[in-house]
């Protein structure tokens, strides 16, 4: 469920009127729903309240401090996947135990970073990467909590390029390796092997997966306990589906109730990761209508938002909801949805039956809270747009619009030209 909804014929979020926010701060911009993020987190916590997990926000899915505060203020930690989000984390004031690293590729200097704010947990994706943390540590005379992320060689059943979890992704260690590393912990005394985590992909929608790679992780313990490893977290990442469009993914209560009993078998402590399930359907972009375009063959509604502001359509042909946030008896028509980017995949939406807005009418691509303004670039020198937060009756700007200052900061021409 989520906080935008129409009331007399207007699109609102909570109790601002989409259009009041526009007109403040122009377009385009994406527009968050405070209350939404509230409800998302405290879902998952009820729901898994049993085994009281440590709900780590992946703060890649969306790392506006706003909505990041937000979530510390319920007590969320951080799932972190490189030394700016560490940074970025720490400044909510959320304490760094409660935050867990992942990424197939940290450096020198973001585990250095790491080990000194004292975080919860390196998720660990390779041995090569086992042992640079290893040293890094002894060199520091210290000691990190780490969890090997397993590779359980399940499909997720999503779209490939949000797949993680089988041998052909580049995301963690064969059970093979694990176990052989986990076996021979005297070899690094500066880490303590201390959990294992999974992430199996994004967007899954069933829990059939899921429970595939939680029984694998089942028998796996079963090995290693009988190897005398004892372990104390098990992290099982994010990767919750919501709806786009017409997907019926499980509730966080439905997930929980296949999940919980697996969990409790592992008498481990349980971290999770959600990211799109807490913020996805808690952000919008609105943007304007520039023209309505008819070639003859094909229609295309131009808008003022490109794939530079939300690429997911781009990236991942995914499918987001669009609607006009005044309610329009305007006829409606099959069309493309497109940006002004000099880029065939600029689109939000292809072959839509969409009303003929008119030039300067507002419309909403809905869902894009994740992996929405995190992944905006500055592509065909577009600043990237505002993000505003609403909390009941009021907004604020949370992040300001890029200006052409901001893009030309540190350009120089070099001397020699
Ligand atoms: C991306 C990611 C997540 C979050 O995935 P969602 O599908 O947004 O829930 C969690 N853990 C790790 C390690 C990730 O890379």
């Amino acid at each position: 469920m989520h906080d935008f909804k129409f009331k007399n014929g207007e699109l609102y979020c909570e109790d601002v009127r989409v259009r009041d926010a526009a007109v403040k701060v122009g377009t385009p911009f994406y527009l968050y729903s405070h209350n939404t993020l509230r409800d998302h987190f405290t879902k998952i916590q009820k729901a898994f309240a049993p085994v009281e997990p440590l709900i780590c926000f992946a703060m890649k899915s969306n790392d506006n401090l706003a909505v990041l505060k937000t979530l510390a203020n319920l007590g969320a930690g951080f799932d972190i996947v490189s030394g700016g989000e560490l940074k970025k984390a720490l400044r909510t004031g959320v304490s760094a135990d409660k935050i867990v690293f992942a990424s197939v590729g940290k450096t020198e200097e973001e585990i250095t970073d790491a080990i000194n704010a004292g975080i919860l947990l390196f998720n660990v994706e390779s041995l090569p990467e086992l042992e640079e943390i290893h040293r890094i540590a002894q060199k520091m005379n210290k000691k990190p909590k780490v969890a090997l992320r397993i590779n359980p060689d399940v499909k997720a059943l999503t779209h490939a390029k949000i797949t993680t979890g089988t041998l052909k992704n580049k995301f963690g260690i064969d059970l093979q390796t694990a176990r052989k590393i986990l076996r021979s912990a005297a070899k690094y005394p500066n880490v303590q092997l201390s959990g294992l985590h999974i992430h199996i992909g994004s967007q899954i929608t069933t829990r059939a997966p899921f429970l595939k790679a939680m029984t694998k992780v089942l028998e796996f313990l079963d090995v290693l306990k009988k190897d005398g490893v004892a372990l104390e977290y098990l992290d099982i990442g994010g990767g919750m589906g919501i709806i786009y469009k017409d997907e019926q993914p499980q509730t966080a209560q439905d997930f929980a109730e296949a999940v919980l009993p697996y969990l409790r078998k592992t008498g481990l402590k349980i971290i999770m990761e959600p990211g799109r399930f807490i913020v996805g359907n808690a952000g919008i972009l609105v943007s304007r209508v520039l023209y309505l375009k008819d070639n003859g063959f094909k229609k295309f509604l131009i808008v003022d938002a490109g794939m530079n502001d939300l690429i997911r359509p781009a990236l991942y042909d995914a499918y987001h909801e669009i609607v006009p946030i005044v309610e329009t008896k305007a006829r409606k028509v099959k069309m493309d949805i497109v940006g002004p980017i000099c880029e065939s995949a600029d689109f939000f939406a292809r072959d839509r039956m969409f009303p003929a807005l008119n030039n300067g009418d507002l419309l909403a691509v809905m869902s894009a809270g994740a992996y929405g303004y995190v992944m905006a670039s500055n592509y065909n020198v577009r600043g990237r747009p505002p993000e505003v937060m609403v909390k009941g009756d009021q907004f604020e700007v949370a992040k300001q619009r890029e200006t052409f200052d901001d893009l030309m900061r540190g350009e120089t021409v070099p001397s020699f030209l």
